[in-house]
């Protein structure tokens, strides 16, 4: 259920759910699904026998809320459809995955490439634009540039650089141009097929640094940024450009690090992860607010790259993450509550 003003624009932030089914490992070994949707409503209802120190069942109510029998292309529509119209009229927006760890950002962000009901919001974002493009032919002109990186222990890595690792690149800010990275590579595409090949790239130069460091990719933000650029002939006969620019976000995993005990590398993760996680759900509470006269863009470098993505006329989407088995719950509770901020 998207609520459209008169004008057809949906709200700037908005805040869905989703809580993928139990998977067979869990099914096999015995847990319960704890959680249950009620789609029509947007509410969320967690069984309160299952809860730490409470009795009473607790429920959140959300903008959209998705069960576990949720299609790719049903999220796509509610939620990242808007967006991506918005970025074709040249306009910002972004859309993030959060959640704990193995809950299904990935699935929602990715999906499998290969199969296509099973895609996930960004490769649906590609056929989306293209086709788009394919149907304005004539009356527009379109440019369309990719880039992909990630950012790990507040450092950017560009992902379609052969080496990520050797050179880091370097976060600068200019009063014309506001924040951006460095040499950060960017490639023209001109279809999905090509779109498709860069993420490959990038996911591969992403695997690599797996092997120096354990499970890798859920200690890191991914950001792939799909640019958008449009000219038209005006009745000035002058030709308009407008540029749009589409962050799809897969961000580390929300789980809590035990920091006790923990030291070194690990403590310098977890320390980061929850200082770019923490400043975004701030940024994110205070636009939807409203009121507030500072926004703590700073405080992080993903909010520092997102800036000017976030708030103004941009669009954001946070898809918050959960999985529904019992031993997942305090997680699953940290998520809502931390979505339920935001929203
Ligand atoms: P994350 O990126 O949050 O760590 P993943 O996207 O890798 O989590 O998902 C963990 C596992 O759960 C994967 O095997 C994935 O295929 C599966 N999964 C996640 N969401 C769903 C869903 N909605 N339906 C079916 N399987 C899912
Ligand atoms: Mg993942």
């Amino acid at each position: 259920k998207i609520e459209e003003n008169t004008k057809g624009e949906v709200d700037k932030v908005r805040v869905s759910i989703r809580s993928r089914p139990l998977s067979d490992i869990e099914e096999n070994a015995g847990y319960a699904s704890v959680i249950e949707v009620d789609e029509v409503n947007g509410q969320i209802f967690i069984s309160g026998k299952h809860l730490k120190s409470r009795s009473s069942n607790r429920s959140f109510t959300f903008d959209t809320v998705f069960g576990p029998t949720s299609k790719q292309l049903d999220i796509y529509n509610d939620t990242a459809r808007p967006i991506v119209n918005s970025v074709l009229e040249g306009y910002n927006g972004t859309i993030f995955a959060y959640g704990q760890t193995g809950t299904g950002k990935t699935y929602t962000m990715e999906g499998d490439r290969n199969d296509s009901e099973l895609q996930g919001i960004i490769p649906n974002s590609f056929a989306h634009i293209f086709g788009h493009i394919a149907k304005s032919e004539g009356e527009n002109q379109f440019l369309v540039r990719v880039s992909y990186l990630e950012i790990y222990n507040e450092q950017v890595r560009d992902l379609l650089v052969k080496d990520p690792g050797d050179k880091i690149p370097k976060i600068h800010e200019r009063p014309d141009i506001g924040v951006y990275v460095q040499d950060l590579l960017s490639c023209v595409v001109k279809s999905v097929d090509d779109m498709d090949k860069i993420m490959t790239t990038g996911n591969r130069n992403r695997a690599f640094a797996k092997t120096n460091m354990n499970l890798r990719s859920s200690r890191s933000h991914a950001i792939f940024t799909i640019t958008v650029e449009r000219s038209d002939l005006g009745a000035d006969n002058e030709l308009h450009v407008r540029m749009g620019k589409l962050h799809l976000v897969d961000l580390a995993g929300s789980e809590r690090v035990k920091k006790a005990g923990v030291t070194g590398d690990q403590f310098k993760e977890a320390t980061n992860i929850n200082l770019s996680l923490t400043t975004l759900g701030n940024v994110i509470s205070a636009l939807v607010d409203g009121k507030s006269t500072h926004i703590p863009y700073r405080n992080s470098n993903l909010t520092r790259l997102l800036q000017d993505s976030l708030g103004g006329n941009s669009k954001t989407v946070m898809l918050a993450n959960i999985g529904p088995a019992s031993f997942n719950i305090e997680e699953s509770v940290n998520t809502l509550r931390y979505a339920n901020r935001a929203k």
